[in-house]
Formats: structure tokens, sequence, C-alpha cells
């Protein structure tokens, strides 16, 4: 019975030892297959970035090439583009053989193109033959020995008219000292009913006077002003009828508000006009040759419309320094000028300068106002 027992046990330790071993290989070799698992997946993932790695450079050879083919097929139509127009710029031009006249300063270049070589350079009134004209805004012109390029907006076939002098008759009366420093006021876009009359009481009240550029609209609205204008010795000239920038219309156009603008002044004052400013102190070729009067502009800016400040106005003209044969632009239409100009009468006065008017001005830096002309200044 004993040895039964122990044949027993053994059998069953047997048995327990076998499976032991069993189950400890199994874990083994799924352990291993595990492991190589996870290593074959981290392979795949490297290959996989690779072939990611490669398709990106891939790609990229591919746009590069396709670059490539874009840059050259741009170049041909870049090529073919500039040929056409080549062809179009040499069937543009008309051949005519026909005298035309130089209308303003203007430079004959070497190619219709305003970067071109300038060539000559041509003045108002200058007789040129043209001898093709160009849709594209150009002519090819003869001058003298050169044959060269003007943009068409500045020739005519028509003559321009002459530039005349003006002579505008000085009040002698008043004594002018031409050896001493002189400044001419301007005032534009009046009269004004508020502003303008505190403009000429400071002007009467220090006895010296300035130039008046007022509009047709508002000269017809308060022909007393105007009057009261002149009446104290100042001169009067028109900023036009209507405030419009000439730059922008026709001839036709511009020739109708001068008609209009000549027609209140005279009505106004009872004598012709004789100075004009341009609004926006704009005179293109177009206007010089249209508007028969001295065009008269500024060289000292006081922004007064644009400050509308006193103090502002007054340091604009202080900064300037000298201003003898200066002109100042204001506007007779704001009561921050007024103020200002209260204060800078007597200070000017004090500096030693003779206030006047523009044709006194002029007479005494000895400049000859012509028509069809625009002056920046008589210094
Ligand atoms: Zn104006």
């Amino acid at each position: 019975m004993k040895e039964k027992v122990v044949i027993f046990v053994s059998i069953l330790l047997a048995i327990i030892v076998f499976f032991t071993v069993c189950a400890t290989t199994m874990v083994v070799i799924n352990k291993g297959k595990v492991v190589q698992t996870a290593s074959t997946l981290s392979n795949y993932n490297a290959e996989k970035e690779n072939s990611i790695n490669e398709n990106i450079e891939t790609n990229n050879i591919i746009k590069k090439e396709s670059k490539k083919t874009t840059q050259t097929e741009n170049k041909i139509v870049n090529e073919k583009a500039k040929e056409e127009t080549k062809n179009k710029k040499e069937e543009i031009y008309k051949a005519v053989d026909e005298k035309v006249y130089a209308i303003t300063t203007v430079h004959i270049r070497e190619k219709d193109d305003t970067e071109s070589n300038i060539l000559a350079t041509v003045n108002l009134g200058d007789n040129l033959q043209r001898v093709a004209v160009g849709s594209n805004g150009w002519s090819k012109i003869k001058y003298n020995n050169v044959v060269g390029y003007i943009s068409t907006q500045y020739i005519s076939e028509e003559k321009p008219p002459e530039k005349e002098k003006v002579d505008i008759e000085i009040n002698t009366e008043r004594k002018i000292d031409p050896s001493k420093p002189m400044v001419a006021l301007t005032f534009d876009d009046g009269p004004n009913p508020n502003s303008t009359p505190r403009i000429l009481d400071a002007l009467e009240k220090n006895k010296c006077v300035a130039t008046f550029f007022d509009l047709g609209t508002c000269m017809s609205n308060y022909p007393d002003i105007t009057k009261r204008e002149e009446a104290i010795g100042c001169e009067v000239g028109s900023h036009t009828y209507g405030h419009k920038n000439l730059d922008n219309l026709s001839k036709e156009q511009i020739l109708e508000d001068i008609k209009n603008a000549e027609i209140v002044y005279k009505n106004t004052l009872g004598h012709d006009l004789t100075l004009v400013r341009p609004p926006y102190g704009n005179a293109n070729s177009i206007v010089k040759l249209t508007l028969n009067y001295p065009l008269i502009n500024w060289d000292v800016d006081t922004l007064d419309w644009k400050s509308k400040n006193k103090d502002s106005i007054i340091a604009e003209v202080k900064k300037v320094g000298n201003l003898d044969g200066r002109i100042i632009l204001m506007h007779s239409i704001y009561n921050s000028t007024a103020d200002a100009v209260e204060e800078l009468i007597p200070q000017l006065l004090n500096e030693g300068y003779q206030l006047v008017t523009i044709s006194e001005l002029a007479k005494y830096k000895n400049i000859e106002l012509k028509t069809h002309t625009a002056y920046w200044g008589f210094k």
C-alpha cells in the first residue's frame, strides 16, 4: 500500500513538473513572438517613414522639374508677348508729314518711353515736323537734326498763342522803397461776409495792402466786399468762377468758367480782369494755353485751411526766414486767418517789410508779368 502511494505521488509530481515546463516554454515562446512582433512593427514604421520621405523627395523633384518646365513655358510666353508688342509698336505708327508746335517745354526722347534718353528740349511755340503719329500717345518728330519721340499731348497742329506782356497800372500815391524788403499777402476763396471784412479792417488800420483772388460765385453774392477790397488800395484778381480743378477740364470748359468770372468781375469793379489764380495752383499746359492771363501762385503756404489755427498760421510764415519777394497764400474765408492777420501785419511791419500787391511786387522785383504763364513767386 505504501509503495502504491509513493508511485501515485511520483506520477502526480511528474505531471506537475511537465505542465510547469510546458507553460514556461509557452510563455518564453510567446514573449519572443511579442518582441519579434514589436520589432517588426518598429521596422515597418521606419520603412514607412523612409517611404514617406522618399515620396516627399520624389514629389519635390517632380515639383522642381515642373517649376522648371513652367519657368521655361513662361519665358517662351513672355518672349512671344514681347515679340507681339514689338510688332504692334511698329504697326501703330502711321506715317504723316505735318507741321506741329510744342505747347510747353518738353523733351524729345530717343524712344517712345518717358525713361528713354533725352535728345533735345523744345519750348512753347517751337516748330516741329511730325513724321509719324502713334496710337500709343506718342508722335515721331523731326526737330533740326534730331529725330525722336514726343508725347502727343504736348504738341498741337494749331499755333499756340504768343505770351504777351501785361501792364498793370500801379497806384503811385503809395510810396514803396524798392531798396527795402517787401512781401505780398494774398487771400483766396472769398469774399466771406464774416472774416473778409475783418481782414480788410486790419489792412486799413495798418495802412497797407494785399491781393484778393475772389471767386466769381462769392463776388456775385457779396459785391460790396470786393468793391471795398479795391477801394482801400488792394488788388483784386480772380480765383475763377466756380473753383474747379482746371487740370480736369477741357479747353471749352475752362473758357466757359473764365468767361463767367470775367463777367462778374467787370460787373462788380467796372474794369477788366488782369490776374488769375487757378484753384489749387493747378495749371497744366492746356490751362496755361487757354487762359490769357498771368497765373499767380505762391511760394509761402500758411496751410490756414488745414490748421485753422492763428498761431500755426503765423508760425508757417515765420519759419520761412527772409520773406523779401515772397507771395504768401492765405484764405479770406476763415476767422482763424483773420485772427492771424491781425497779429501778423503789425509784426511784419515792425520787421521792416512793406506789404505790397502782386503787381507792385512783380514791378519792384523786375518780373514781367506775361499771359499764358504761371508764377510761383518772384524771387
Ligand atoms: Zn481756392
